[in-house]
């Protein structure tokens, strides 16, 4: 990652644009600008930018092409920020390789938060190892035990993968897809209901309250995020 981290906006609404400015450039973020989408692209590709934002309504291309154009050559993170709240077109860019999204209108602090949160998602070396701790749970990956307030609890190993997995993507949403190809294979991402039921285990066994998640959420209609802070 570069010294002070280049982000990439590619969108095509000037009101946005500035209003995108005036919150990032106080962070020390270094910002660049693209209007198009052809634009955006040879500007991906030129400067190699450690976070792309992208508006998936442009006006030369749709942005959904544009991200998998960007995927062929890079691994940055794509966050897409959109007035489409369409979850189709939401859960198609998360699965053709955005990162995250972020629906208009948003607030500066949220907008920042997910920033950070992908930043450091590059940060971290690949893979996870070590223990992990959030809320009273630690969860020790290399030996695979999980405590909950010091006492341990058994994770049947596909309560194991799936956590394992949410760890990985850990401040992302990850579709119900993807989670479902990680965890159970790529024969097996139309049943939606396996992820509901290990879900819900899971918060029976690591949520302090499992009706009202803190760490394990669920993004309606999206899929599900897991947050460690
Ligand atoms: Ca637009």
């Amino acid at each position: 990652m570069n010294p002070i981290p280049e982000l990439l906006l590619i969108e095509d609404d000037p009101q946005i644009r500035r209003f995108l400015r005036v919150a990032i450039e106080p962070e020390f973020y270094r910002l660049r600008e693209a209007v198009t989408a052809a634009d955006g692209l040879a500007q991906a590709a030129a400067r190699q930018p450690d976070l792309i934002l992208l508006d998936l309504g442009l006006p030369d291309g749709d942005g959904l092409d544009l991200i998998a154009k960007v995927r062929q050559f890079s691994g940055a993170p794509i966050l897409v920020i959109s007035a489409r709240g369409n979850e189709r077109d939401r859960v198609a860019a998360l699965d053709i390789g955005a990162d995250d999204f972020i629906g208009k209108p948003f607030g500066t602090g949220e907008l920042l938060a997910r920033i950070r949160a992908a930043l450091r998602r590059v940060a971290r070396p690949a893979g996870l190892a070590g223990t992990i701790r959030f809320g009273l749970v630690e969860a020790d990956l290399d030996a695979r035990i999980v405590k909950v307030a010091g006492a341990e609890v058994h994770l049947t190993p596909i309560e194991f993968k799936l956590l394992q997995t949410l760890l990985r993507y850990s401040g992302r949403v990850v579709t119900q897809r993807q989670l479902l190809n990680e965890v159970w294979g790529p024969n097996q991402v139309e049943h939606a209901q396996y992820l509901r039921v290990y879900v819900a285990q899971l918060r029976r066994k690591l949520e302090e309250n499992p009706a009202r998640p803190r760490h394990l959420l669920t993004e309606p209609g999206v899929g599900y995020r897991m947050l460690i802070e």
